[in-house]
């Protein structure tokens, strides 16, 4: 309205105020990020804490995608017309809430860009990684071999390839199983 306002009272009352449906429809429009405009591969997702959960699956799949709109809430959130009518996707980054979009959005946008090819240094530094295939990745060590007595495991400084991957690969798995046996009941 004329007075820039982007959040309103809830009707039927509660605390806090609410982003307001126009603001939102404008800013979508003015990007042609409206539904019936996206072309095959752009999204327009909403982070919300009653979103999908976000994991590293679907970090892959958007990592595919052409363009992907953010829509970030603040206060209570967005009206329940934007929810419904303007989004093709609602993500959470978990189950907590935080004060505004920006954050989940930015967590989103990081993990994403890594999978696209050019970003890392490496291409195939994220294939090993913690949640690549449903474990948590292995203990790491770089130099020194010996720091104040904590010494790196031998099988990793005996330049033999088939124990190091033995080893790494128990490791991995005796890990996700301690310390979050829920991924492995997913893996079997
Ligand atoms: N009233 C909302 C509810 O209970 O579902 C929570 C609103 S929250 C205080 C404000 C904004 O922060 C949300 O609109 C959303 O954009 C963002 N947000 C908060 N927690 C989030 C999460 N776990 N994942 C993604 N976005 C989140």
């Amino acid at each position: 309205d004329k007075h820039n306002t982007t959040d309103d009272y809830t009707f039927g009352g509660g605390c806090g105020m609410l982003m307001k449906v126009e603001p939102i429809y404008r800013a979508l429009k003015s990007i042609n990020a409206m539904k019936d405009e996206l072309e095959e591969g752009e999204e327009v997702i909403l982070l919300t804490p009653q979103g999908e959960l976000f994991n590293q699956n679907i970090a892959r799949e958007l990592a595919t995608k052409k363009r992907l709109v953010m829509l970030c809430g603040r206060y209570e959130g967005v009206d329940e017309r934007v929810r419904q009518n303007y989004v093709t996707r609602q993500i959470s980054i978990g189950d907590y809430v935080m004060t505004g979009g920006e954050i989940p959005a930015m967590a989103v946008i990081d993990s994403v860009a890594r999978l696209v090819g050019g970003v890392l240094g490496n291409d195939d530094s994220h294939k090993d990684e913690s949640h690549s295939d449903g474990l948590l990745e292995y203990g790491q060590y770089t130099r020194p071999a010996e720091f104040m007595g904590l010494k790196v495991p031998e099988v990793l400084l005996s330049g033999h390839h088939a124990k190091i991957e033995e080893y790494r690969k128990g490791d991995a798995l005796e890990r996700t199983k301690r310390i979050r046996p829920d991924m492995i009941d997913k893996k079997e």
